[in-house]
């Protein structure tokens, strides 16, 4: 078992130096197999410095960006093997999960440079010409998690490139090499310096995120994290844009489908091995449907074929890392000793890698970690409860905010439930579906502003007003 490895992210980082790398595992194996330049602060100041000078160039001409931005999304498409093979190596996941990571971030691309702002004409009554217009930021830097490199990725630079600034881009230490050779791509597309991906452990992230030359900061991670960020950002007052985790809950209703919904229901606990910021995260369960909900998880969790990623027989890989391993079984181990039961898995397993059973708990105590927390991995609570109010009331009972679902056989009874979360994102019969169209924003500790659709692109301009009285 490799879990007690040395995780050299959680080592002190090295004293920053030019030429400086970090090793790359892979947590199928638990053994490095890459390595990443460890950028210090010159090398860092270097990268914002470009962005500066590629930012006029790149925001004067929106027909030529939307064009360079169709390259892109060409560009991903055709590198979309290497980027795919790289991801699942770092990252774990099963490589047509990686494939299909490629194919959205080629999608965002091509959403974004579809997408421009629209000049309004205001009229308040009086003789006043005033006109809204749309202006980019500058350089704006993006800091994003390992769970989805790439898409998440995309989902930032895509339309802080559409709208006119020039971004640096700081993937997870754990996950850099597929971001590297992301950027790499389109380095072949887009003009220098508008894209520049940045690598190395903290304090590159806080660096760039207090940098004095970066305008907006966009950043997707974990709640404590996001708040450090915000208060690093706060030095030059550089906008902030935090998408954050979630706990999601999923309320089932007492006319569910049980086997209906029971594939659906599982792939959005445990697709990407749980490590999904709005995967479900708590089931909520009508006490008398709670015995037949948890063994057709259970069922389903003991079935599923675990392994490398590069198996095309494996549905669920590898935890990501040694670290979040660790915090996946503590949270495990807790949640028993508090007195739950584990009904399918509950332990890692044995061999090389990061690699932790499927696992389906009973019997939680409510106030648990597991249920009150962000267990982000393969472990899912099964809660029984009385009257829906309850259900309700502990669905909406934690400081998270991002995503929540509600399942039952009448859809506008569902739907009417749903309109009960506090979320950001409510579901029917389903879980974590996203249109490229649509807003996403946590509500509480989940998030601060709003990405996606022509929100997303909104929140990378700011408004530039003309304001001509009639008779001037
Ligand atoms: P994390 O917060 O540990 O790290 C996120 C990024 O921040 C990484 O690039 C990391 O290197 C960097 N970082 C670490 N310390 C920093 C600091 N002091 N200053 C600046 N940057 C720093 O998160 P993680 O463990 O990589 O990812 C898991 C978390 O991300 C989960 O909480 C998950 O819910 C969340 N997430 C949220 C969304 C969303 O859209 N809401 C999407 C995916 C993941």
């Amino acid at each position: 078992m490799s879990v007690d490895a040395k995780d050299p992210l959680r080592e002190e980082p090295a004293p920053a130096r030019r030429g400086a790398r970090f090793p790359v595992v892979d947590p199928a194996t638990g053994e490095t197999f890459g390595e990443a330049p460890d950028l210090g602060p010159d090398e860092l100041d270097a990268v914002v410095e470009r962005a500066r000078r590629a930012w006029p160039g790149w925001r004067a001409d929106p027909a030529a960006r939307s064009r360079a931005l169709l390259d892109a999304a060409g560009a991903v498409e055709a590198a979309a093997g290497d980027l795919a093979r790289l991801l699942t190596r770092e990252q774990g996941k099963p490589l047509a999960e990686s494939y299909a990571e490629t194919a959205r971030t080629a999608a965002r691309l091509r959403y974004f440079a579809g997408l421009a702002p629209r000049t309004r004409r205001l009229d308040d009554g009086r003789p006043v010409r005033s006109e809204v217009r749309w202006r980019s930021l500058g350089p704006v830097a993006a800091i994003v998690p390992w769970n989805f490199p790439l898409q998440l990725a995309a989902a930032k630079f895509a339309p802080a490139l559409a709208a006119g600034n020039t971004m640096v881009l700081k993937p997870s230490p754990y996950t850099p090499l597929a971001t590297r050779l992301l950027g790499s791509v389109l380095a072949g597309v887009l003009p220098e310096g508008v894209l520049t991906v940045v690598t190395g452990r903290e304090p590159l992230g806080a660096r760039l995120a207090a940098h004095p030359g970066i305008r907006h900061v966009t950043f997707t991670g974990s709640v404590a994290t996001g708040r450090a960020v915000a208060a690093q950002a706060a030095a030059s007052l550089a906008r902030v844009t935090l998408e954050l985790g979630g706990n999601d809950a999923a309320v089932l209703l007492d006319d569910v489908d049980v086997e209906g919904v029971a594939d659906r229901l599982f792939w959005a606990a445990f697709r990407n091995c749980g490590q999904v910021c709005m995967a479900v995260k708590r089931v909520y369960v009508p006490a008398r449907l709670h015995t037949e909900v948890v063994e057709a998880l259970a069922a389903r969790a003991k079935a599923v074929p675990v392994g490398s990623g590069l198996d095309p027989d494996t549905r669920l890989g590898p935890v990501s890392n040694a670290a979040q391993l660790d915090r996946v079984a503590d949270v495990t181990a807790r949640a028993l000793a508090d007195g739950a039961r584990a009904a399918a898995g509950g332990h890692r397993l044995d061999g090389p890698g990061y690699f932790f059973a499927p696992t389906v708990l009973t019997d939680v105590p409510p106030g648990s970690a597991v249920v009150t927390g962000e267990q982000f991995g393969p472990v899912l609570p099964v809660l029984p409860y009385g009257h829906l109010d309850e259900a309700i009331a502990a669905a909406n009972g934690t400081g998270f905010g991002l995503g929540g679902s509600v399942w039952g056989t009448d859809p506008d009874r569902a739907e009417e439930v749903a309109g009960r979360l506090e979320c950001g994102t409510a579901w029917i019969n389903h879980h974590a579906e996203l249109s490229l169209a649509q807003p996403f924003a946590g509500i509480k500790d989940s998030g601060v502003g709003v990405a996606g659709g022509p929100w997303g692109l909104y929140g990378n301009l700011r408004p530039f007003v003309v304001h001509r009285p009639e008779d001037a």
